[in-house]
């Protein structure tokens, strides 16, 4: 990963106010505002996703109305990990019979993965995908998403305390633990290519390059890697236990649940944009990307549960991921990989939707919601 010096001195020379992006394309920078080219007013013709107009300030007039209308539905959701308690976890922690080793084991792989991966999120949107997005309506949805992750991590660290878990064992595990550390290597380079100070849209190899990685990022991270964890911690809610960090993992897993439809709205609107870039070579590329995360994330289900717990068991998982796998595929316009996946949580859809739940884990649950109205699947 770059650091953010290094990405500011990759940006040099550009005028940040109004300029697309640092990664845009050069030629988009020069259009309107510099060598003399006549001033014009921003119409909503100029916008695109990715290789837009010059001057990325111009929310209005809106062009992607579905970006606008997720960052208010998010904002309306808006939590924090302090107002909910943590006393009956802390209790049932301490008591050497409250859980098994086995349930103990979950809680501190997941934690495990997640104390960074939101981390790796946040890098990923601010140091990566904002600066080659160039439709203002996404980039307000992504500003906002940017401060979700860090809500999140602050959800991990607020749990790590309060159970006065190793904060080392905790936020080294995506170093020290196999199959942790295999999703992170495996993510990573998908990464680097998007927050890579030298890296400029306005090709085909790297506009394929920016998508791949997009696709990657909400399909893959988002929505897979993060599935296994939250089946397991919301098992344990549903068996009151854990029930304070599993209401924070309900309202994370509601905040992910919109991360991931809104990047593949935005996958789907630069393929209509960008049809030369959907390629049957990129296409079965993806497939190939959606096998080898089914078979990390089923690495680490294996990892997390070596034996049933919870009434879980890895092969459960492994049904799971291949739905789940599908389901991804068939958002973005791709065939479903694995014939006849079905689902064996089918209470996860209840959990994002916390009206339907509300009170689920006997605790004080807020809907958390202060206007507007909240779909997706
Ligand atoms: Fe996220």
């Amino acid at each position: 990963m770059l650091l953010f010096e290094e990405q500011m001195k990759g940006s040099a020379g550009a005028s940040p106010a109004l300029q697309a992006t640092a990664g845009a394309a050069p030629h988009a920078v020069d259009r309107h505002h510099a060598c003399g080219d006549e001033y014009r007013r921003v119409s909503v013709e100029d916008k695109r996703v990715i290789i837009g107009q010059t001057d990325v300030n111009h929310l209005v007039p809106f062009k992607y109305k579905w970006a606008w209308e997720k960052f208010l539905a998010a904002c309306a959701i808006h939590w924090m990990p302090l107002e909910i308690q943590m006393s009956r976890d802390i209790a049932l922690w301490k008591d050497p019979g409250g859980l098994t080793e086995d349930e103990r084991r979950i809680v501190k792989r997941n934690l495990g993965f997640f104390v960074t991966a939101d981390s790796l999120a946040a890098n990923n949107i601010l140091l990566g995908t904002y600066r080659h997005i160039t439709a203002p309506e996404c980039r307000q949805y992504l500003l906002r998403q940017a401060f979700e992750e860090a809500i999140h991590t602050h959800a991990y660290q607020y749990i790590v305390e309060s159970l006065q878990l190793d904060e080392g064992e905790v936020f080294n595990a995506y170093h020290e633990i196999p199959s942790i550390r295999a999703k992170d290597e495996f993510l990573i380079p998908f990464i680097d290519t998007l927050t890579d100070p030298a890296f400029r849209t306005g090709s085909v190899e790297n506009d394929q390059k920016l998508l791949r990685s997009l696709i990657v990022f909400a399909c893959l991270m988002e929505g897979l890697f993060f599935y296994v964890g939250f089946v397991q911690i919301l098992a344990l809610g549903r068996q009151n236990k854990m029930t304070g960090a599993a209401e924070q993992y309900q309202y994370i897993l509601r905040d992910e649940s919109m991360h991931c439809n809104f990047g593949i709205d935005m996958i789907n609107q630069i393929k209509l944009e960008n049809p030369q870039l959907w390629t049957p070579d990129f296409r079965d590329e993806i497939h190939a990307l959606f096998r080898t995360a089914v078979e990390l994330e089923y690495r680490y289900a294996e990892d997390t549960m070596p034996r049933g717990v919870l009434g879980l068991n890895a092969s459960m998982f492994k049904e799971y991921l291949r739905f789940i796998c599908n389901r991804r595929c068939q958002q973005i316009g791709l065939d479903p990989l694995y014939e006849s996946a079905t689902n064996p949580f089918p209470w996860m859809a209840e959990m994002i939707d916390l009206k339907k739940e509300k009170n689920f884990f006997e605790t004080r649950v807020t809907e958390y919601q202060t206007g507007g109205a909240l779909s997706w699947d």
